[in-house]
């Protein structure tokens, strides 16, 4: 539904920009790098960079790098990676770790004007004496220790003196405030951690409430956009902004995340398919993450008017997966070859075409898009079929290959199915069938008429190729039981087929994407794909009960 399409932070952007509230706009994307990025990520980077783009600001990518033990420089190249391949190019490239000596004394500045203190509380005191929603907290025994030790202690916390949990430091606000975010939240722990980038510097960290408004404001961010779980953090990163007395005053906005059926999109469980060896690797063709689906055959443009298409709200909603589906359709449409791919094959003699002998034919590459123009296939004596293209004893209405029956070959001629081959155990391995040299395809004949049309690959030619078809990691029980993950995972979301494709496919390079005559849009896998055999990712079949 076209009305979706909406986009309530332009608006906001807008009014800021006339009322001379700010200059020039400026966002950012700020992933944590402890995973790859996936189709949810998409959505936020398409609305920071476009939202910029609209008003000619500027969009910085920053790594929200303050818990060393789950990230890694892995994840730091593969996001950058990803983000440009959706089309982006950030303004600066920033780390929040690239911050923690300003984060540092900012903190200190909050103890000197007796804004925060060092507290000697277990995380299970802290969360004993944090109350509930009903219920203010209690104040911390060392909510009143002097600005000297408090000094004290924060410098040797810094310098390593104590043990992870031991201390941490707290913001000093309410502990009856009605919003428990603001009852003396933490403001920095102690992890005696390897960090990616500062190595051993640090065995302090600041926590995301704090760390994130302080990087907002060093970049002079103007809009910064996150997800409507943080809501009720908003008063502690405007306190955070106010009381470090940040020069410049970015404001938070949070929209809602998205959410796909039958998808499920948290790095934490995406980590642990990979993990398990549920799946090959982040970029599996089956995983909703960015790099997944670019190697499944989807396209940057594909993705941004996916995200484009759903808008950005408040409210909470799920969107189907059958949606970005029909922008792929949309965007391969016009663009994808249309070729020959046989992907169970069954071989055809033709008994009276000469042995020997080899033809070309003139096959159009787009029946749509005419500027595609066309290529020459071979065909000869001997070719394939799809084994679902014959049956020898078909039910009424079944208009392929039978015994006595008569189908057009795409591109070339018609045949009729003669004889029927089968080995020892009965099954058909190989069909007799004779042509009509008259029925060849654009020469205008118009003799009599066949009902069923099937597709082929001529075989002495033909490309060996692998075709995985690919289906939801998950069944359908996971969205609404009670049941882990792990138990719902889909034992056929992957399956290989052997077979064919035209000749002239064997130059085919890692990424390019074919529409496959009746089996749908599919893409070369770039990291399977060898000189022995082409193989293909099926990105999605042709029919959808979806309009957007
Ligand atoms: P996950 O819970 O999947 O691990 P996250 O929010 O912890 O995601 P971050 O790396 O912190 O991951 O996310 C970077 C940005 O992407 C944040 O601003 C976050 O709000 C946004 N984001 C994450 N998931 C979604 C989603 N499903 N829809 C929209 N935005 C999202
Ligand atoms: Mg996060
Ligand atoms: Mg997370």
């Amino acid at each position: 539904n076209k009305t979706s399409s909406s986009n309530f932070i332009k608006n906001i952007v807008a009014e800021d920009l006339k009322a001379g509230k700010v200059k020039e706009v400026i966002t950012r994307f700020p992933p944590e790098p402890n995973g790859y990025l996936h189709i949810g990520h998409a959505k936020s980077i398409c609305l920071n960079f476009e939202l910029a783009d609209e008003f000619n600001g500027k969009t910085n990518l920053r790594f929200d790098d303050t818990n060393p033990v789950k990230e890694d420089t892995e994840y730091v190249e593969a996001i950058q990676e990803d983000v440009r391949w959706l089309g982006f190019e950030w303004d600066e490239l920033r780390f929040a770790s690239d911050y923690f000596e300003e984060m540092y004394n900012r903190a200190v500045l909050l103890i000197k004007k007796g804004k925060a203190f060092v507290c000697d509380l277990t995380a299970e005191q802290m969360r004993e004496t944090r109350g509930t929603l009903t219920e203010p907290g209690k104040n911390s025994p060392y909510r009143d220790r002097s600005v000297e030790e408090n000094l004290d202690l924060f410098a040797r916390m810094r310098a390593g003196e104590f043990k992870d949990g031991e201390r941490i430091l707290r913001a000093k606000i309410d502990m009856s405030s009605p919003n428990i975010n603001l009852r003396d939240p933490a403001l920095y722990r102690i992890a005696h951690a390897h960090h990616h980038r500062t190595g051993n510097d640090w065995c302090i960290y600041p926590m995301y409430d704090y760390a994130h408004p302080i990087g907002d404001a060093i970049e002079g961010v103007t809009h910064s956009i996150c997800t409507l779980e943080f809501e009720d953090h908003r008063p502690l990163y405007d306190w955070t902004i106010i009381e470090c007395e940040m020069e410049s005053e970015p404001h938070q906005y949070e929209f809602a995340r998205l959410n796909v059926t039958n998808t499920i999109m948290s790095k934490r469980y995406l980590k642990s398919l990979v993990d398990q060896g549920i799946v090959e690797s982040w970029d599996d063709p089956r995983m909703p993450t960015i790099s997944g689906l670019r190697r499944k055959g989807f396209t940057p443009e594909a993705i941004r008017a996916f995200c484009r298409e759903i808008g950005v709200a408040r409210a909470y909603s799920v969107v189907d997966e059958r949606m970005l589906e029909f922008f792929i359709r949309e965007d391969l449409k016009l663009k994808a070859p249309r070729t020959m791919a046989v992907i169970d094959p069954l071989k055809v003699v033709i008994t009276n075409y000469p042995e020997g002998q080899v033809e070309f034919l003139d096959a159009e590459n787009n029946a749509e898009n005419e500027e595609m123009g066309s290529r020459q296939i071979p065909f000869s004596r001997e070719i394939y079929i799809e084994q679902e293209d014959f049956m020898e004893n078909p039910p009424s209405k079944y208009y392929r290959l039978f015994p006595g029956n008569e189908v057009r070959l795409k591109h070339a001629y018609f045949i009729t199915c003669q004889e029927i081959i089968k080995d020892a155990s009965g099954k058909v391995v190989e069909l007799r069938c004779t042509y009509d040299p008259e029925t060849k395809s654009g020469s205008g004949f118009t003799g009599r008429k066949v009902k069923g049309t099937i597709h082929w690959v001529e075989a002495s030619q033909a490309a060996p190729a692998e075709f995985r078809l690919l289906e939801p990691l998950l069944t359908d029980e996971a969205a609404d039981s009670d049941k882990e993950f792990l138990e719902c995972i889909n034992p056929n979301s992957l399956t290989i087929m052997q077979g064919f494709v035209e000749a002239n496919m064997k130059e085919a390079q890692g990424q390019d994407k074919f529409q496959f005559f009746r089996h749908g849009y599919f893409n070369v896998d770039p990291k399977h794909t060898n000189k022995e055999k082409i193989v293909f990712n099926r990105i999605v079949s042709l029919k959808s009960s979806f309009d957007a």
